[in-house]
């Protein structure tokens, strides 16, 4: 079923129509660029020539998508076939930079809407890169240290050859850390013969990472979240937070929040979710998902007192003033905005990519709550991958401080950006337009200034 179109600009429909035409079946991707487009009629009517350039219609088209077999043997000796993407869509400001998801859902369209945000995103952090995104449809859940090692090897063995510290330089994401990160450069190392720190970012300290990379997307969404409240004269400082997701991005959203005084109640991953009104305990969350990879309900059972653990619930049933969504795509609905609503939410920022509905956001953004959209709020990670490459590039490693500083800076400047973009634009404190202008006006000249190519 084909997205409502009813959002853009009549100049606009005929591309939008073309995606649908043209990438059937790809829902995802299709929400991402009717995303896109709808904030992008007051920008042609003062720059027509991205329509005589057909700037949009380039941009929706990825300049290369790879789809490649993954095929491995698993600890009973069972050969077993996956199926492996990337998605190149856009070097015009640097090599395709974005992450690898390893997860059953992945498919084309999957990663062909990640990699559409990655491009504007990307470009909000001011730093030299392009947007890509890849993955694969492989479970990791449950398998043994020995079969991730073997899976990460065999798509490096197809993936290396388009791969390059100057080309494109994947990182992690879903399913995807460090662990991963070192096997794929293992056989990225092994197959080339070089040491080429800056093909892949998320790399471990001591082999080439950069310091404050694996706190930098939940750390960096929530900066930005503050930056929202005290762009209205408020701050976390003793607000209640809930925060979807338990993975890397969530949590470090919890540890960000609470070093800037807010309390969380409430966190989640894809069994349900607990609610601990005392603020969640960060170190045995930690211990529990990180270094035990338990399910959440263990949290609740070893943590006693009034948290508490509800199965298959919705997270955002919970109530509190800022709502964090960590977890992944279209996880916050309609419902779901509404009950937050109810419940006095006044900030919601993105560190998931596209978690809220376009329905979601529409109740937020009608009600007045800030919303910040997550190639906004969440561009602290690739931001700080950029930081490594550079840290690569220099044979150079900063300091912890260092790196969250620049990391801070970074949040503070895509903030001013959004806020400027729109109030230009008439349309004070709508972010997802700022944050879709900006982004776009940045990609589209630096592609007329490089030719139709
Ligand atoms: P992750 O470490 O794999 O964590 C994902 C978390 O979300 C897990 O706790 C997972 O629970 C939970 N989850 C998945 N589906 C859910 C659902 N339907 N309901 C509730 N919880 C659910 O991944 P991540 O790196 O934190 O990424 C999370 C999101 O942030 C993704 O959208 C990703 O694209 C985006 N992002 C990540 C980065 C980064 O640097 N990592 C940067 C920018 C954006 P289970 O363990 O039960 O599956």
């Amino acid at each position: 079923m084909p997205l409502m179109s009813s959002t853009i600009d009549s100049r606009l429909q005929h591309i939008y129509k073309l995606v649908l035409r043209r990438n059937p079946g790809e829902s995802e991707f299709h929400q991402a660029v009717q995303e896109v487009l709808s904030s992008l009629g007051p920008v042609v009517d003062r720059q027509p020539h991205y329509l005589a350039e057909r700037v949009i219609e380039r941009l929706c088209e990825p300049e290369r998508q790879i789809i490649f077999r993954v095929p491995w043997t698993d600890d009973h000796g069972q050969v077993q076939i996956n199926r492996g993407f990337r998605v190149e869509y856009s070097s015009v400001l640097g090599p395709y930079k974005g992450g690898l998801r390893f997860h059953p859902s992945v498919l084309l369209g999957t990663v062909k809407f990640l990699g559409f945000e990655q491009i504007f995103k990307n470009a909000l952090t001011g730093l030299p890169i392009g947007g890509g995104k890849g993955g694969a449809d492989f479970d990791p859940k449950g398998r043994s240290d020995g079969e991730i090692m073997r899976f990460c090897q065999s798509l490096m063995t197809e993936l290396y050859r388009h791969l390059g510290e100057y080309t494109d330089v994947p990182a992690g994401d879903v399913g995807v850390g460090t662990r991963e990160i070192g096997y794929l450069f293992g056989q990225y190392k092994r197959i080339t013969n070089r040491y080429e720190a800056g093909v892949l970012t998320g790399k471990g300290i001591a082999w080439g990472g950069a310091q404050a990379r694996t706190e930098a997307t939940g750390y960096g969404t929530v900066y930005f979240a503050d930056e929202m409240a005290k762009h209205v004269g408020s701050s976390l400082q003793g607000l209640d937070v809930v925060v979807s997701g338990s993975g890397n991005v969530a949590i470090y959203a919890i540890q960000k929040v609470q070093q800037l005084g807010g309390r969380v109640v409430a966190c989640s991953d894809s069994s349900g979710y607990v609610v601990d009104e005392d603020g969640i305990d960060l170190e045995l969350l930690q211990d529990v998902k990180e270094v035990r990879r338990a399910r959440i309900a263990t949290y609740a059972e070893e943590r006693g007192g009034k948290s508490r653990f509800v199965r298959d619930g919705s997270v955002w049933e919970v109530p509190c003033q800022v709502a964090l969504p960590c977890a992944t795509q279209n996880e916050l609905d309609e419902d779901a905005a509404r009950t937050l609503v109810e419940h006095g939410v006044q900030v919601v920022a993105e560190g998931a990519n596209m978690p809220c509905t376009p329905g979601a956001v529409h109740v937020f953004t009608d009600r007045g709550v800030l919303f910040g959209p997550g190639k906004a709020a969440n561009a602290g990670g690739v931001a700080t991958s950029a930081l490594e490459m550079q840290q690569n590039a220099a044979r150079d490693s900063w300091s912890f401080e260092h790196t969250e500083e620049r990391l801070g800076e970074i949040m503070r400047s895509i903030h001013g950006r959004c806020v400027d973009t729109a109030e230009d634009y008439g349309r004070p404190g709508d972010y997802v337009f700022g944050a879709n202008a900006a982004g776009f006006i940045q990609v589209a000249d630096a592609m007329l200034a490089l030719g139709v190519v």
